[in-house]
């Protein structure tokens, strides 16, 4: 048995990051980049109008204005003219269309006057007025982006902007989620004595989803059996980075997760930490893969994936675990009967930037129901059995979005 902070430092020591793949750039999102990428192209590839408007020879503007220009040719966005700009004259450019030659300044479209096919310029600009220059956004060449930085939304589209379609990163782990349990049956069937619903790979899943990462679902329930369970776990271990199953890793005399493990060769990280709810767990290398084995209870899945998956996920993928953390003032008295670390759900509230946590009534790690409408954990340190309202409290958001309009 280890504690929740040793428990983190092996996973931290232990776990290393995946090798590197390629995959497409809508693919990579959250992901971190293995190697630094020099832009390819300049962003624009060419010199453009930033402006509806008409285009000139700065030096025509000679003496007083106002200023009269032929128009030579009106140019759309993607047209790529040749024909020199004639001295004296003048073309009608849209935005983001590539001046033509001998054309070195734009005036934006309201502020012409347009006299048959002549625009009329009455203030004097700048030389290079509204145009944009080449590579203005991103220069050929240049560093885009270093190793290392994660993929977000807009590094995306930057990568995109460059031409790129698939980019090398250390990729989201392929997890394959199992629940088992000789009582449990999958949701559609009729339920017998002594059975109940499966729970734990809908929460898993859509943690997982959650999280930027499908995970393979494997679509029956299994039993309490040491055979079918080693037979399952080889087979998923093959095509999978990370298992996690749920279930069976306890004290009980058909959880056969530990034996399981043990046959196939499995290297235990640890098994059991005092942490309230999901004790039992275990994690394990397994050849290549890690196996999380999280107690079958169904709030201590929720915690459990919180605790220790996001952190090997976050490993897996070369990242240093950072959970979205606070100091939160509590609403309400704590009461923690136990010496282990809690987590106890609760719903967290900004108040004008102030965060009240307001703990889940009824908790209880069989009671999923009780864990609804939290969105996060108030952590509780090893030893501490109660609080009172108005203290404060280290707490850890689960989810990344608010689920009530709270935040
Ligand atoms: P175990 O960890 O196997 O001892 O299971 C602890 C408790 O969690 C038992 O009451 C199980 O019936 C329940 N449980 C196990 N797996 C699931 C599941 N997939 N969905 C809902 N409850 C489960
Ligand atoms: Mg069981």
């Amino acid at each position: 048995m280890i504690t929740v902070a040793e428990a983190k430092k092996k996973i931290d020591e232990t776990v290393s990051p995946l090798p590197e793949k390629t995959v497409a750039i809508s693919d990579a999102l959250g992901c971190r980049l293995h190697k630094s990428i020099p832009a390819p192209i300049n962003v624009p590839d060419f010199v453009s109008s930033i402006m509806d408007g008409v285009a000139f020879r700065h030096e025509d503007l000679t003496g007083a204005g106002p200023w009269r220009l032929p128009i030579q040719a009106v140019i759309g966005a993607g047209r790529d003219e040749v024909t020199p700009l004639r001295p004296g004259h003048a073309i009608k450019i849209m935005t983001g269309a590539k001046l033509i030659p001998g054309s070195d300044t734009v005036v934006k479209v309201e502020d012409v006057e347009f006299e048959d096919d002549v625009a009329v310029i009455r203030e004097m600009v700048n030389r290079g007025n509204f145009v944009r220059p080449l590579g203005d956004d991103i220069e050929k060449g240049s560093l885009l982006f270093e190793a290392g930085v994660t993929v977000t939304p807009v590094v995306a589209g930057v990568l995109a902007s460059v031409g790129l379609q698939n980019i090398e990163v250390i990729p989201y782990p392929r997890v394959t989620i199992i629940s088992t349990g000789s009582e449990i049956i999958e949701p559609g069937h009729e339920l017998r004595p002594g059975q109940r619903y499966d729970s734990n790979r809908t929460v898993l899943y859509s943690l997982l989803e959650h999280d930027g990462m499908p995970a393979n679902i494997i679509n029956h329930v299994i039993p309490d059996q040491r055979r079918e369970l080693e037979q399952i776990l080889r087979e998923s271990m093959e095509d999978s980075d990370l298992v996690i199953t749920s279930g069976g890793v306890s004290m009980g005399d058909f959880d056969y997760i530990p034996d399981v493990v043990a046959r196939l060769g499995g290297e235990i990280l640890f098994h059991k930490v005092t942490v309230k709810p999901g004790k039992p767990v275990l994690i394990a290398r397994i050849g290549k893969s890690w196996l999380i084995g999280l107690p079958g209870n169904p709030v201590s899945v929720v915690a459990g994936y919180h605790l220790h998956a996001r952190r090997v996920i976050s490993r897996l993928m070369g990242k240093e675990y950072r959970p979205r953390t606070a100091r939160a003032r509590l609403g309400q008295d704590v009461h923690f009967p136990s010496d282990r670390f809690g987590m106890l759900g609760a719903m967290l509230e900004d108040h004008n930037g102030e965060i009240i946590a307001i703990p889940a009534v009824r908790q209880q790690s069989g009671r999923l129901s009780s864990a609804a409408e939290i969105n996060g954990f108030i952590m509780i340190e090893e030893n501490v059995q109660s609080m009172l309202a108005g203290e404060t409290a280290d707490v850890e958001w689960l989810y990344h979005w608010p689920i009530d309009g709270s935040e």
